[in-house]
Order: structure tokens, then sequence, then C-alpha cells
């Protein structure tokens, strides 16, 4: 099995001073990794009939879309405003200084369907929270947030509203 953690590039002060950056592009480029990273995302939701995986623009993308054909499910993209051509619900959130929004169009889950979301890192939870209340309003039934990277220390899993969260590592 690779080691990802040895894989990941942390990057200080990017994009700003203060923030440690956690860069998962050499493991999307290592070929054993990134296969294994997305078996490993897997693994937990395999028997949980899963029907969509919700991706959240535009690192994790690179998680979702291939954690959604592992499991046999359909992809869902949760995009930043006037990115998606169709109706959209909208929803925006708080950022560390101002807000942001993310969209997702309106018909992208149907009754019966059972929504895995999955990104790349958390952080404070914000944007995952976002991801959640889109669903929310699109009456989709969450099983989960599963991230590759948590930062422990921030506990954006307490953003999350009791749904039940899964982290493949844990940075403190
Ligand atoms: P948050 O809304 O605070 O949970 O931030 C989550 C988003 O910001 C994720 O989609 C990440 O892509 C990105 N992000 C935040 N902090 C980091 C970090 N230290 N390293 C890499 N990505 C980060």
């Amino acid at each position: 099995m690779t080691d990802l953690r040895a894989l990941i590039r942390d990057i200080p002060d990017y994009p700003k001073p203060g923030i440690l950056f956690y860069d998962i592009t050499p493991v999307l480029g290592h070929a054993d990794g990134f296969s294994d990273l997305i078996d490993r995302m897997a693994d937990p939701f395999r028997e949980a009939g899963i029907t969509k995986v919700a991706g959240i623009e535009a690192r994790g993308f690179t998680v979702a879309a291939p954690v959604a054909t592992e499991l046999e499910a359909g992809f869902i993209p949760i995009r930043k405003p006037g990115k998606l051509p169709y109706q959209v619900h909208h929803r925006e959130y708080s950022l560390e200084y101002g807000t942001d929004a993310l969209e997702m169009h309106t018909d992208a889950v149907v009754p019966g369907d059972r929504v895995l979301v999955v990104d790349d890192v958390i952080a404070t939870g914000g944007t995952a929270a976002a991801a959640l209340a889109l669903l929310s309003d699109a009456g989709a039934e969450v099983i989960a947030v599963s991230v590759f990277i948590e930062l422990g220390f921030l506990d954006g899993a307490a953003a999350l509203g009791g749904v039940p969260f899964h982290a493949l590592l844990t940075f403190d």
C-alpha cells in the first residue's frame, strides 16, 4: 500500500502567510498512490448503497468523481456561482474574511438517492456545510461526508450538523 502521507507536499505560507497548504497533486500524479487513495476512500462505503457522490469544485472533483465510479454511483458537481448551465440551488457561506457561494443543479438528486459528499480537505468545514445545505435544499438523503485530509485542530466536522464524517488522514 502506498504511503499517501509521504506523497502530500506541505507548502508553507500558501496561498497567504500563516497557512500551511497541503498539496495533493503529487498523490494524483502517482499512479499507485492515486489508485490507492480512491480505493481507500471508497472502502468504508462499499456496502452503504450510495447512489450519488457529490464533489466540490475544483480539487474535490479530482477525488469525488473517481470515488463515484468506484462505488458505481453517479457524480454531482457542486460549483462556484455562474458555472452550472441549468437551474440551481444557491448557498452563501462565510469565509475567514467575507463570503463565498456554491451552487448545485436543482435536478441533481432524485427521491431515493443516497448521497456521499467527498472533498479533498476539510478545514473549518464551511465549504462542506454549504454543500450539505444545497443537498438539503434538494431534499437529498446524505449518508456521510468523506475527505482525504482533515485539519483536526480546526474541528470542521463539528460544522456538519451531526452528519457522519470520515477522514483518511487527520493532521494536528
Ligand atoms: P473549509 O471551508 O475551511 O473547510 O475549507 C475547505 C476547502 O479549502 C477545501 O475544499 C480545501 O480545498 C481548501 N483548503 C483549506 N485549507 C487548506 C489547506 N491547509 N491545505 C489545502 N487545502 C485547503
